[in-house]
């Protein structure tokens, strides 16, 4: 008789709340995470500062590693910086979406178990097994382990950048575009959908998309933050990106690969390219829904928001299925010409009041 369920990769601790900060080091210190206190820890070489100054005197078996910027080159200079210094008992990555991503993909090079504290909620990165980096080519998504302890201190939130807050939730609403993605694969292609993963990834966007709070509020960046590390969870139960990319992240992946030095926040294009997948797929009033909840927290719904010209948007939603072969979206099932593409903007676009 079967009796097994499966288990689910995941943190041993999750900790969402205004002053988590204040026991951080006491986190660190359970046993399952570092019990010697032996640290290595990435911050960025600004901000990460001040963050250094406060925790250096309670964590004084921490290293300390200044990181450069997102890309995968930092990511590895770490990893060889890690492994050049003492023995750890984690990578801990103290600051915001980039710094989290490159501690990550180094925690992983370097087979140390990762701790996310996030500083800011700029993508559902913050506790998800992909490290996103830029690279030659743009920007590449690598396979990780999901972090083992994830913190965020909604007091610092408050404070950080709004337009890094606000960035997470068109993070967090493409999921629902993504699952619509999954299960129109499922109809075409017969591809399987993971009903946990679906259940948790759209649940989190659904409690975003829906929330009347607002970014300064600790009551919506709680459900923010959770639904942010619900995402990542999804994912690692998934085993792929599935419940939070669809046609949302392709046409945000062809504004990164087509303008890499002017692309916009992961949070802004992939919420601007869930608005108007929700549009090609014929759900209007949902569409509709997405651009109302976009604008009142200030995200872009238009692509001369985010300095990206009509036409450069209708270039990146014929690029777009080329960033993720072998993923079936709404994009791949409708197979639009550019004409026809610039027609379904024209469309969306008219359902906007300015
Ligand atoms: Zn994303």
């Amino acid at each position: 008789m079967p009796v097994l369920t499966r288990l689910i990769p995941s943190p041993v601790v999750v900790d969402i709340r205004p002053g988590a900060l204040d026991d951080l080091a006491g986190l660190l210190a359970d046993q399952r995470i570092s019990g010697s206190g032996r640290l290595s820890i990435a911050i960025s070489g600004g901000s990460g500062r001040a963050l250094r100054e406060r925790f250096a005197p309670v964590l004084p078996g921490a290293d300390w590693f200044p990181v450069a910027d997102g890309t995968i080159d930092s990511a590895v200079r770490l990893a060889d910086d890690i492994k050049g210094s003492r023995r750890y008992d984690a990578v801990v990555g103290l600051g915001g979406g980039k710094i989290i991503d490159v501690a990550k993909y180094a925690a992983a090079r370097v087979g140390l178990p990762m701790v996310a504290v996030a500083t800011n909620l700029s993508h559902d990165g913050i506790c998800s097994p992909v490290s996103t980096l830029d690279n030659d080519n743009g920007r590449g998504s690598y396979g990780v382990p999901t972090p083992i302890a994830m913190v965020v201190d909604l007091d610092v939130i408050r404070d950080a950048p709004v337009r890094f807050v606000r960035s997470g939730i068109g993070d967090a609403v493409s999921n629902i575009s993504a699952i619509a993605d999954w299960e129109l694969s499922h109809r075409i292609n017969g591809e399987p959908v993971d009903g946990l993963a679906a259940a948790m990834a759209r649940t989190a966007g659904e409690a975003v998309l829906r929330h009347p709070g607002g970014v300064g509020e600790d009551e919506f960046l709680s459900v923010l933050a959770e639904a942010l590390v619900l995402s990542g969870i999804a994912m690692s139960i998934s085993g792929d990106t599935r419940p939070s990319s669809g046609a949302c992240h392709e046409i945000s992946h062809a504004f990164d690969l087509l303008h890499p030095k002017r692309a916009a926040l992961h949070g802004e294009q992939v919420g601007l390219g869930a608005a108007f997948a929700m549009r090609l797929r014929g759900a209007h009033e949902e569409s509709q829904l997405f651009t109302e909840v976009l604008r009142r927290h200030g995200l872009p719904v238009l692509p001369e928001e985010i300095g990206f010209s009509v036409d450069e948007f209708v270039r990146a939603v014929a690029y777009a299925p080329q960033t993720r072969p072998g993923r079936f979206t709404i994009l791949e099932h409708l197979d639009l010409s550019t004409d026809q593409i610039r027609d379904a903007y024209s469309d969306y676009a008219s359902t906007i009041s300015s």
